[in-house]
């Protein structure tokens, strides 16, 4: 089996490990109802903040799927299927259509948040996908560099360089790009001298473990340390507590991400979340202005 997405070069199905499962083939039947309705895939959006001002650095979106019979479902659910079937291409333009949008209305708004997208792997596969990208910020007249595509490098060496051509591509057209998940991969560091990248995303398995364990402490130090030297933005992810917090600053990490600050939230409350964390950032950083 071959996905249609992005030509020959896609590997094949692997049918051992998602099986033809009925379950999953309804699965995918399903989505693609849903991906035409348009009225059940819903973004969740969880700001990062700076962990200085408070003010918010970005916003990533998050996919969630209302299912009519289902109920709620996570990206855990059914990214996986979609991944492996000949949907990845509609479900990515989906995602970063809904993305564009809510960020469309942000500028609207005067407010000046990039929004970071994530992608599957396989997407980068597609040599359409950075003109597919250059076509939907066009239309909702977003600058390439608000949009900011998350990756983790779950790769195979023999698709390298079809993926690192596409991503390439995206940068020359002024989108950014982040690490997500870094140092969980087998080649993270591989991946930052390959591909000029933005943003390194640390994982929430070393914030969790940080406290305890000097191993993951020393690689989050290590990561910041990394993104220090080579001038990208660092964002912590899965922060749920003061402590973790105080820890990361101590480390000097300068973003962060996680409950202890939002929960992923629906589009309709980001709007003001977003405008009174810049309203009470500025008042930090001038805390004598007459009209803070
Ligand atoms: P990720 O990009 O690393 O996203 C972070 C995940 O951690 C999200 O889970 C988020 O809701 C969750 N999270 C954020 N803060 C906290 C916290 O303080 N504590 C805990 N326990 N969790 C926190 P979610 O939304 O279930 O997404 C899981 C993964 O699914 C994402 O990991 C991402 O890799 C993928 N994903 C999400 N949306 C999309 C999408 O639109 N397209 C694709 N291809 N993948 C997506
Ligand atoms: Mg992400
Ligand atoms: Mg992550
Ligand atoms: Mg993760």
């Amino acid at each position: 089996y071959q996905a249609k997405e992005g030509g020959g070069s896609v590997a094949a199905y692997d049918s051992t490990r998602d099986a033809a499962s009925t379950d999953q083939l309804a699965l995918l039947a399903e989505l693609r109802e849903a991906l035409q309705a348009d009225d059940q895939l819903v973004l969740a959006l969880q700001p990062a903040v700076d962990l200085a001002t408070g003010a918010p650095t970005g916003v990533e979106a998050l996919i969630r799927w209302q299912h009519p019979r289902r109920g709620w479902l996570g990206p855990s659910d059914f990214i996986r299927p979609v991944e492996n079937s000949e949907q990845l291409g509609t479900f990515t333009r989906y995602v970063l259509d809904k993305a564009l949008s809510v960020a469309a209305g942000w500028a609207r708004d005067g407010l000046d948040v990039p929004i970071s997208v994530n992608l599957s792997a396989r997407s980068l596969l597609d040599p359409r996908l950075p003109a597919e990208i250059a076509d939907a910020l066009r239309r909702h007249q977003v600058p390439p560099h608000k949009l900011v595509l998350e990756i983790t490098e779950t790769v195979v060496m023999s698709e390298l360089e079809v993926i690192d051509e596409v991503l390439a591509n995206l940068r020359r057209m002024g989108v950014q790009l982040a690490v997500d998940d870094f140092g969980t991969g087998f080649s993270s560091l591989a991946f930052v001298t390959r591909i000029a990248v933005d943003e390194l995303k640390v994982d929430r398995s070393f914030v969790i473990r940080m406290a305890d364990s000097p191993e993951a402490a020393a690689i989050v130090r290590a990561t910041v340390g990394l993104a220090h030297e080579l001038g990208l933005r660092v964002v912590a992810e899965g922060v749920e507590t003061a402590e973790q917090r105080a820890a990361l600053v101590a480390l000097g990490c300068t973003a962060a991400q996680g409950y202890h600050f939002f929960k992923p939230m629906p589009a309709d409350k980001i709007g003001a979340v977003l405008g009174s964390l810049r309203d009470s950032a500025e008042s930090n950083v001038f805390p004598l202005r007459a009209d803070g």
